[in-house]
């Protein structure tokens, strides 16, 4: 079982219940050590006010979702989401987050060249990796499930991830997430190769069936995902950081009071995890 003290919650899990403040004063009212948050909330709120209200909480910040979306039609649209990023990482800096998450984008709108999609991805990276070293804030790459590719992001790997990782070096690591990983006949050699390049884990289940592409994820132990399995192999890499449940459930989890869903976590977390 892994220790309870590593759990934290992802606020999308929480998205329609909690604005920022109310996620960061439930989440640590039941004893949750850690959040991740999301960009929009954290607008919502107020950068200076955020980093004070994660400051008296004692929450960590498991990570800043997200950055990324490289792809763009043309030189204005890219380059205008390098410079998202650099604020992302500002932000995550401020926050004192473990990382900022990257969903790195798929085809510009009208594009067939996912090649093309893939090396815009790669080029954006090296763009902002300079702001991150300067920064501190390490990057993670999150692959996403390949029913992304289109419209989300072009790297579905955990293989394609560490590739980028091995071009670009240094600032860049990977965020494992069962949801998108579950399923690949490579997943522990890759999860091996990642190594300390481990940067952030998250967690919740593969429902069968799953009624909606972005927006049926499972709370853990309602799927098919063997999380333990996987959290063993994270394990070996070293990673000892906070482990990041991360649901989007819109005709589910987001229909129940906010405090049923924390303690809910709490419990599958213990009992999959
Ligand atoms: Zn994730």
């Amino acid at each position: 079982m892994a220790d309870p003290a590593r759990l934290s919650i992802n606020q999308a899990t929480t998205r329609e219940q909690h604005s920022l403040a109310q996620a960061i004063a439930a989440y640590s009212q039941a004893g949750v050590r850690g959040i991740s948050i999301w960009r929009d909330k954290l607008a919502d709120c107020g950068l200076d006010e955020a980093v004070r209200m994660i400051g008296d909480s004692g929450l960590g910040v498991s990570g800043l979702c997200r950055g990324g979306m490289f792809p763009g039609a043309d030189t204005a649209s890219r380059q205008a989401n390098i410079d998202d990023n650099l604020v992302a990482i500002d932000e995550a800096a401020a926050l004192g987050a473990d990382c900022v998450v990257l969903v790195c984008g798929g085809l510009p709108d009208g594009s067939k060249d996912l090649a093309g999609a893939r090396e815009m991805i790669r080029d954006g990276l090296g763009a902002i990796l300079p702001h991150a070293r300067d920064a501190g804030v390490p990057l993670a790459i999150e692959p996403l499930h390949p029913m992304y590719a289109a419209d989300r992001c072009a790297i579905n790997t955990l293989g394609q991830a560490l590739d980028l990782c091995d071009q670009l070096g240094e600032g860049l690591g990977v965020a494992v997430d069962v949801y998108h990983l579950w399923w690949d006949p490579d997943l522990e050699a890759q999860i091996r190769r990642a190594g300390e390049r481990t940067l952030a884990f998250h967690v919740c289940d593969w429902l069968v069936p799953t009624t909606d592409l972005l927006l049926d994820r499972g709370m853990m132990g309602d799927g098919v995902i063997d999380i333990r399995q996987i959290r063993d192999w994270v394990d070996r890499t070293g990673y000892d950081g906070l482990i990041e449940v991360e649901i989007f459930s819109a005709e589910n989890w987001w229909k129940r009071p906010g405090d049923e869903v924390i303690r809910t976590c709490q419990e599958r977390f213990e009992e999959t995890v």
